[in-house]
C-alpha cells in the first residue's frame, strides 16, 4: 500500500496539499497548479485507511470527469491488480502507454505496472520483454531486474536467473551470494538428475565459491563422495556443515555416521559427536552418541548418559528415547505407567513439523532450500527448543 501512496504524492504535491503545508512554516508556496478535486485526497485517505474497495469507487469517478489524470489511472491499475483484478488493471495500463504526450517517467512507471500485471496473470514472456526494456532505458533497473529474477526462479531458468542476480548486484550493490550459490545447487541438482555427475560436481564447487558457508552445497558434496565411494572426501564434507551453520547438523548425523561406519571407524564418529554436543545443544547427536554407548558399554551406561544429558537439555524426543530403553526391562504396573507416558511423548511428537522458516513462520515436515511460503533462500530450518531438536 505504501508503495501506491507514493505514485500518487507527485499529485499530492502538485496540486497544492504540500504547498499548503509549507506554507503555514512561512514559506513561499510554488506557482499553482489547477486544483484537483478534493476526490483524490479523499481517494488517498481511503488509502491510507486501508479501504482499497472505497478508494477504487472515488479513482473511477475521477476518471470518468477528468480522464487526463495519468496518476489517477496508474493508482487505480495498481489497486485492481492487487485485488486481483488483473484484466482491468492491464487494459489501463496499455491504454496509458499507448498515449502520445506521456512523460517519460509516467511512461516508465506504466510500463512497469503492466510487467508486474502480466507477472501477476502469469504471462511471463510479456512481462520479462517490458522489464528488459526498462532496463534498457535505465529506468527502474533495480526492481525491474528484481522482477526478472523472480520470473527466472519460477521457471526455474537458473542459468538466466544467476546473470540476473548479478547484474541486480552491481547495481543495488547488495551481496546476493548465498541466493547465486543456491542457483548452482539446482544446476548440480539437474546435472545429477541427467546422469552427469562430474557436471553435479563442478556446479556444487562453483556454488561454494560464490557462499563458501552454503550447507546445501556441502550437503550434496558429502551425497556425491559417499555414492562414488570416497567417504573420506564425504567425511569432511559433511563435517563442513556443523562449521558452516550448526543449526543443520541433525541433517548429516546419519550420513556421517554411515560412512564412518563403512570405513570401519565408528570411534572417530563417537569422538566427533563427544566434541560436537558441546558446542551444539539440540537432540539429535547426543541421541546418536546414546545409541554407540549403548552398543559399546550397554543399556545401563546408556541410560545414565541420556538422564544427565536431559538435565542440561531437556528434550521430548530425548525423553521418548529414554521411556522406549525403560520399557524393555519393566513389568507390571511400571510397565503401564511407562505406557501411557510414552504414548502421551510419541502424540507429542506426531503431526509435529520439524523445519520452520525463520522469515515468515512456514512449518513443515520437509526440508525446503527455499521457503514454499515467503520464497527466501535458506530460511528454512530445523525447529528448536524443547519440542523440536
Ligand atoms: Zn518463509
Amino acid at each position: 500500500m505504501l508503495e501506491l501512496l507514493w505514485l500518487l504524492l507527485p499529485v499530492a504535491a502538485a496540486s497544492g496539499w504540500f504547498a499548503a503545508r509549507r506554507n503555514t512554516d512561512g514559506v513561499r508556496a510554488g506557482p499553482g497548479r489547477k486544483d484537483l478535486s478534493s476526490d483524490y485526497f479523499r481517494g488517498l485517505n481511503y488509502l491510507l485507511n486501508e479501504q482499497p474497495d472505497k478508494a477504487i469507487e472515488v479513482f473511477i469517478r475521477m476518471v470518468e470527469i477528468d480522464s487526463e489524470t495519468v496518476e489517477t489511472h496508474l493508482a487505480l491499475g495498481n489497486l485492481f491488480r492487487r485485488r486481483g483484478e488483473v484484466d482491468r488493471a492491464i487494459r489501463i495500463h496499455q491504454n496509458l502507454i499507448a498515449r502520445p504526450t506521456l512523460s517519460r517517467e509516467q511512461r516508465t512507471q506504466a510500463l512497469l505496472e503492466l510487467g508486474e500485471d502480466y507477472m501477476r496473470a502469469g504471462l511471463f514472456d510479456r512481462a520479462e520483454n517490458l522489464l528488459l526494456e526498462l532496463i534498457e532505458l535505465g529506468a527502474h533497473k533495480a526492481r525491474a531486474l528484481q522482477h526478472l529474477v523472480d520470473i527466472y526462479q519460477q521457471e526455474q531458468d537458473w542459468d538466466k536467473a544467476i546473470t540476473t542476480c548479478r547484474r541486480l548486484e552491481e547495481t543495488t550493490g547488495h551481496s546476493m551470494h548465498h541466493v547465486i550459490a543456491q542457483y548452482y545447487c539446482e544446476l548440480a541438482d539437474r546435472a545429477d538428475h541427467d546422469g552427469e555427475p562430474g557436471q553435479a560436481t563442478q556446479m556444487i564447487k562453483r556454488a561454494l565459491s560464490f557462499d563458501r558457508n552454503c550447507v546445501r552445497a556441502s550437503i550434496m558434496l558429502g551425497e556425491r563422495e559417499a555414492k562414488s565411494q570416497d567417504f573420506k572426501s564425504a567425511i569432511r564434507a559433511y563435517k563442513r556443515v556443523g562449521e558452516q551453520d550448526i543449526e543443520f547438523l541433525p541433517e548429516i548425523i546419519e550420513p556421517l555416521h554411515e560412512c564412518y561406519r563403512l570405513i570401519g571407524n565408528t570411534g572417530a564418529m563417537q569422538t566427533y559427536l563427544h566434541d560436537i554436543i558441546r558446542r551444539y545443544h539440540g537432540t539429535s547427536p547426543m541421541l546418536a552418541l546414546a545409541e554407540q554407548i549403548r552398543e559399546q558399554d550397554g543399556e545401563r551406561a546408556a541410560a545414565e548418559f541420556v538422564t544427565d544429558q536431559l538435565r542440561k537439555r531437556p528434550s521430548v524426543r530425548g525423553l521418548n528415547w529414554l521411556i522406549d530403553l525403560s520399557l524393555r526391562h519393566s513389568t507390571g504396573e511400571a510397565k503401564d505407567n511407562l505406557l501411557i507416558l510414552h504414548d502421551l511423548t510419541s502424540k507429542l511428537l506426531e503431526g509435529r513439523p520439524v523445519y520452520e522458516c525463520r522469515k515468515c513462520g512456514f512449518a513443515g515436515k520437509a526440508l525446503h532450500w527455499q521457503c514454499p511460503s515467503c520464497k527466501a533462500w535458506n530460511s528454512v530450518k530445523p525447529i528448536q527448543g524443547v519440542a523440536g531438536e
